[in-house]
């Protein structure tokens, strides 16, 4: 005979973790399961170990969605202000980095452990190590085989995350089971990932640049972000690259002012007038990492003595700098992104309750939702806020 609870939740990450925590609280017997070895685990490797737990700007413009409106409804009802509540009950601190990213002073695992402490406090069961094999849902309950015994339960919860990193055991599951609901999915794609370039680029303008870091304004269809990219030694990475690729479809361009912020043409005109003899890739230097303006002097710009440009010169070598248009060849996918673009169809679920409008008792959260947001905490914030609306209703 199977074993019956009121909620079984798949996936045991942040937010299953979450919603577990907040159905408990309510009274309801309810079962955690996990096929991985031990749970939170993209939680732990996240931030480099620190956790970004959150965003102080947290807003809805931050997350991309085929149905923007969506994501509004959870995170006005659970804001970042609400999870720090929670840590300051267990005495956690955080630092704010840049941006209004917050991290954890304690570090990754004490937010897994206050998590899983809110879980015990609501007597949750957990079952680790526990593939799932086949769900059918008869009688108003889903019947749940696996690999350790048969469970069921009136609602079900779908917090499997998405497909990024499949060497940690990440899948698309969660698409699968809304597929077999009749639930639509929209593809999941590579976000927040690098920008791999063709091997010309590479050899060419790119050569020797790996490492080189500079604070550039990128854009790319809506997107537009003023952060620092990196060179690499297949192509672009750093956080204004990540956040830009979540906007990127094949073929686009990206376009990249090298000098946000300031105005080249007339800044080019004045050193013309009082440097004239000064070479360009020497003016450069000034306002680029030495290696980058080298090398556009050696590919893009002929280096001149300043004084030697016609304005209709300075003017293109200016719109240059302010508007560098590369199109990548293609981004590193799943095997790095840190998270990926759609998950269920939003216009399957209810934004309240987070329920498949279609089947009662069938919950989606999470990264298995058509909702994914920026770098800097946006991510860890729709899975609390996600989780925890659902944990109000399973
Ligand atoms: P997850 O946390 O991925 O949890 C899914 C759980 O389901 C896992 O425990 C998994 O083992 C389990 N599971 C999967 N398939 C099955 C199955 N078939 N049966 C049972 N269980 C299953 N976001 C931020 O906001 N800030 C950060 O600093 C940050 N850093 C990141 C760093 C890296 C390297 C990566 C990869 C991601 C990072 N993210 C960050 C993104 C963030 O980790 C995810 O958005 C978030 O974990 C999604 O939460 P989730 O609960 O939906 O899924």
């Amino acid at each position: 005979t199977p074993e019956t609870y009121d909620v079984v939740i798949l996936g045991a990450g942040a937010a299953g973790l979450m919603c577990a925590a907040i159905a408990g609280k309510r009274g309801r017997r309810v079962l955690l399961l996990d096929k991985a070895d031990k749970i939170g685990k993209k939680i732990l490797i996240s931030g480099g170990g620190r956790c970004n737990f959150t965003n102080l700007h947290v807003n809805p413009a931050a997350y991309l969605s085929q149905n923007p409106h969506f994501c509004k409804s959870a995170l006005a009802r659970y804001t970042a202000n609400d999870f720090l509540d929670l840590m300051r009950h267990y005495h956690l601190s955080w630092h704010e980095k840049i941006l209004g990213q917050l991290f954890c002073d304690q570090k990754a695992p004490a937010i897994v452990e206050m998590l899983w402490t809110e879980c015990q406090q609501a007597a949750v069961t957990l079952r680790l190590n526990t593939d799932v094999t086949q769900i059918q849902r008869a009688d108003a309950q889903f019947h749940l085989h696996t690999t350790q015994g048969a469970f069921q339960a009136a609602s079900l919860v779908i917090a499997t995350g998405g497909p990024s990193i499949p060497r940690m055991g990440a899948t698309d599951f969660g698409s699968h089971i809304a597929k077999q609901f009749g639930l639509k999915n929209i593809p999941f794609s590579p976000a927040l990932v690098p920008f791999t370039f063709d091997q010309t680029l590479l050899e060419g303008l790119f050569a020797g640049l790996a490492g080189v870091s500079t604070p550039v304004a990128v854009s790319c269809g809506d997107g537009y972000f003023r952060e620092q990219m990196l060179f690499t030694h297949r192509g672009l990475s750093g956080p204004a690259m990540l956040q830009i690729s979540s906007y990127w479809q094949k073929g686009a361009a990206v376009q990249i002012d090298l000098l946000p912020g300031l105005d080249a043409y007339a800044w080019l005109q004045s050193v013309q007038q009082q440097r004239p003899k000064a070479e360009l890739k020497t003016l450069l230097a000034e306002v680029l990492p030495n290696r980058l303006a080298q090398r556009l002097c050696e590919t893009l710009f002929p280096n001149r003595p300043l004084g030697q440009y016609g304005d209709k010169m300075l003017q293109s070598i200016a719109a240059q700098l302010h508007a560098w248009e590369l199109t990548p060849a293609g981004t590193e996918g799943m095997r790095t992104a840190e998270v990926s673009l759609g998950g269920v169809d939003t216009r399957e679920l209810s934004s309240k309750t987070l329920e498949a409008r279609k089947v009662p008792g069938l919950y989606f959260i999470g990264e298995t939702v058509d909702v994914t947001g920026w770098l800097g905490g946006y991510n860890f914030q729709w899975a609390w806020a996600s989780g925890w609306c659902a944990g109000q209703y399973a």
